[in-house]
């Protein structure tokens, strides 16, 4: 007797694993990886075989009901990352094996009811004339849904009819997303037959004879819909072709797929691959690249790509937001062409579905996505390639909450395959391993241009405030900017702050409007003169009056980039703006689209979020202005210093490209060494004081962090139930930090409570957080577990 163990997917089940039965009927197909549908209590689930086992542990084990997949669907690689990362973010396995999956693969069950097969309905009488319906109805269908049935029948009948023994409620789990289907024509006959075929016919039937040598032409197939129905019929009655139905694959846009020219590489870019392919021979391990902006790192990956694939195995590169990175993108289809398959949340439902597929059937061989991708479903590993590994995008921020970089390690341990993290300004936690040997460490210190870094000059905005400047530009920020704009040339200024003001404020009894389901202050936007909730999208116009006291004195302050857009158009009146942040990327390819017009307008002023920070090589940008770089600096989290010193560097890093360059950052704070640090191009600087106060404070990488955070609609409830995790919690090496209101203690209407817990043990870390979330916490109130929490708000 074989047994198979099951992981139902039932988000929540903590359980390693179920012993299922197998029947003679599935035995072949009832293989590790694949999903199949198995009985739970009194349900139908689905589930995925993790393993088979001889032996069965409990005394009477269910039977296995039906196998979905021809052929598993996750590896034998992904069922051991799965299990690791299940165990290293303690979250449950079902939860990790269905974020593995894109959403158009996986199956999802209905209920269903059906006529009970060997039932003769009694009579009449005994039911009710609703109930009788409902019989009529069922009897002329297989089965129907709830759903279709609830519509003109009460659910109470239904149940009852259930209990009665006339009608099933079974679960059925209808095939997940179809492939793209297409019917062609294709000849019957070899080429010869069918050109001699169209000769013979070529007086007395023109139009089969001309139909004929285009088949020939095309390779011997064509789209049937473009042949008349009529010469169809007549060559498949001939017998000269036949109508098949063919899968075809829905691409993604391809970009740009011109093959570009492969540039010569620099000393020191040789020198780091020859480094990588020696150190992966012997071991494949991870390895740091830490290349300071435009060093050329995205040409070290295409070469190592091309490697791997010459030796017939294959990628997969991460981007921390495929949709703000189409450079990356694009040099990799320019350089590997339909080899490349795509998969990130921009694309359709139909095109996920089948760039999946695409991988699945080892045709694409080198995927470049999002966070999710490292999950792709390749056969034969050969490399992960992180780019900007220091993104905090490649965290996901709902269950199970893996950070991608991560996982993709874990991933590379476990096939055997070499793992390159790319940065200029690397996480701190991977400086460290990298420094310690437990990663290879290559470095690329100058620009493939020959060019220096820009220099970076600090700008004292209290001493501008000093001599009477109100004005959110200093005065070397604003003549640094005419003059750029004058010469012809492009500028870029950075504010990490979207919006025209961060808040309005009453002058007269200090009032500051707020979200009424989130405790934030709401944002001054000029579209529609209107205030928003960037938390929960809650709108409002925004008031003429205090909605306190009634004043006038009512006033918008704190810049965001509407606002610096609006200084820089009154300042610079024949200047070309453009802003780039959330509001104005919102449809598909307007991010392109900005770009595109920034690069190939003289005198431009490119404004925006940290939208502009990341990867984008634009050349002739002269000018770099941070209009404040405090933003980052005062958020309560431990990592704003390192998040601070990363925006500088990559925004400033997008000046000076193939010519000249020059940036400027505006700051209150002129001596923080995260400003200081970034304005010397001084990474090793910033990584020792960063890591010397890490240290004094107990952070990572020193230590394991957990934050747990306890919402509720009900106030008291959140508190109490935060307040009895931590006295269950208790562990004399685990530090606990609160229980505390969150940062953001009210959010989408919940009240929010949290735990932060830390030590140098990750399991007795993980215990704790698991025994306080375990302890009930009331009906109301949810408790979310984050191991390495990258938002702690
Ligand atoms: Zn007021
Ligand atoms: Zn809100």
């Amino acid at each position: 007797m074989e047994y198979a163990i099951v992981a139902p997917d039932v988000p929540g089940l903590d359980a390693s694993g179920l012993h299922y039965r197998i029947p003679a009927s599935l035995s072949g197909r009832a293989l590790p990886g694949a999903r199949v549908v198995v009985p739970l209590l009194s349900r139908e689930v689905t589930g995925v075989i993790l393993g088979l086992d001889r032996h069965c542990p409990v005394a009477v084990a269910r039977e296995l009901l039906r196998v979905l997949d021809d052929e598993p669907v996750y590896r034998e690689g992904l069922l051991a990352v799965g299990r690791t990362v299940s165990r290293h973010y303690a979250a449950p396995l079902a939860t990790v094996l269905r974020a593995m999956l894109p959403a158009e693969v996986r199956y999802r069950g209905h209920t269903v009811y059906a006529l009970a097969g060997d039932r003769s309905p009694p009579e009449a009488r005994e039911l009710s004339p609703a109930a009788s319906r409902i019989l009529e109805t069922l009897s002329d269908h297989q089965f129907m849904t709830q759903k279709e049935l609830a519509r003109d029948h009460p659910v109470k009948d239904l149940s009852r009819l259930v209990a009665l023994g006339l009608i099933e409620r079974k679960t059925f789990f209808p095939a997940p997303a179809r492939a793209g289907r297409l019917l062609q024509v294709e000849l019957a006959v070899p080429t010869d037959r069918a050109r001699e075929a169209a000769q013979q016919d070529a007086g007395r039937a023109p139009r089969r004879s001309e139909w004929l040598r285009r088949l020939v032409a095309a390779g011997g197939r064509l789209p049937a819909a473009g042949m008349p129905k009529t010469v169809r019929d007549r060559l498949s009655q001939q017998g000269l072709v036949r109508t098949v139905d063919v899968e075809v694959k829905r691409r993604p846009a391809p970009g740009m797929h011109e093959p570009a020219d492969v540039p010569t590489l620099t000393g020191e870019q040789e020198l780091v691959l020859r480094s990588l392919g020696d150190h992966h021979r012997c071991s494949p391990g991870v390895t740091l690249l830490h290349g300071v902006t435009g060093s050329g790192k995205t040409e070290i990956y295409l070469r190592w790509v091309g490697q791997v694939l010459q030796h017939g195995r294959q990628a997969i590169v991460l981007v921390p937001e495929i949709g703000l990175t189409p450079q990356i993108l694009g040099r990799f289809q320019q350089r590997f062409g339909d080899q490349v398959a795509v998969l990130h949340s921009g694309l359709s439902a139909g095109e996920r579905y089948d760039e999946w597929r695409r991988i699945q059937g080892g045709e694409a061989r080198v995927i470049v996505g999002a966070r999710s991708a490292v999950f792709a479903p390749v056969e034969h590993l050969g490399a992960i390639i992180v780019d900007e590994e220091h993104e905090y995008s490649y965290k996901q921020e709902e269950a199970p909450r893996y950070h991608a970089r991560e996982v993709a390690v874990m991933r590379g341990r476990a096939e055997k395959a070499p793992v390159i993290l790319g940065s200029a300004t690397p996480a701190l936690e991977t400086y460290t391993r990298a420094l310690t040997g437990e990663y290879q460490l290559l470095t690329l210190s100058r620009r493939v241009d020959g060019g220096d870094l820009p220099p970076v000059t600090v700008v004292d905005l209290r001493s501008e405030l000093k001599d009477g400047n109100r004005s959110m530009f200093s005065r070397q920020l604003a003549h640094a900017l005419e003059a750029t704009v004058h010469r012809g040339a492009r500028a870029m200024l950075f504010l990490n702050r979207r919006g025209f003001h961060s808040f309005v404020l009453c002058r007269e009894c200090g009032l500051v409007v707020r979200c009424p389901q989130c405790a934030v202050s709401l944002t001054a936007h000029r579209q529609g003169r209107a205030l928003w909730c960037h938390y929960c999208d809650y709108r409002q116009r925004t008031p003429d009056v205090c909605p306190g006291c009634g004043s006038r004195q009512i006033k918008g302050l704190g810049a965001g980039t509407e606002r610096v857009e609006q200084e820089v158009h009154q300042r610079l009146p024949g200047a070309r703006v453009l802003r780039m942040d959330r509001d104005t990327t919102g449809r598909a390819g307007a991010h392109q689209k900005l770009l595109e017009e920034f690069r190939s307008t003289p005198a431009a002023v490119l404004v925006g979020t940290q939208m502009i920070a990341k990867g984008l090589d634009i050349p002739g940008v002269e000018l770099v202005g941070v209009a404040l770089a405090d933003t980052a600096l005062h958020f309560p989290d431990f990592r704003s210093a390192e998040r601070t010193f990363q925006l500088i560097s990559q925004v400033g890093g997008r000046s000076g490209r193939g010519g000249p360059g020059s940036v400027l950052v505006q700051t209150y704070h002129p001596q923080h060494y995260a400003i200081q640090a970034a304005a010397a191009h001084d990474y090793q600087g910033f990584y020792r004081q960063e890591l010397a106060w890490r240290k004094q404070a107990d952070f990572p990488p020193f230590t394991h962090l957990v934050h747990l955070v306890f919402s509720s609609s009900g106030e008291a409830e959140a508190e109490r139930a935060a307040r009895r995790a931590v006295d269950r919690g208790l562990h004399p090496k685990v530090r606990v930090l609160g229980p505390s209101p969150a940062p953001l203690y009210r959010l989408h209407g919940l009240y929010r409570w949290q735990v932060l817990l830390s030590g140098s043990d990750r399991g007795e870390v993980l215990e704790v957080a698991g025994t306080m979330q375990k302890v009930q916490p009331g009906p109301r109130v949810r408790v979310t577990l984050d191991a390495d929490p990258i938002s702690m708000m």
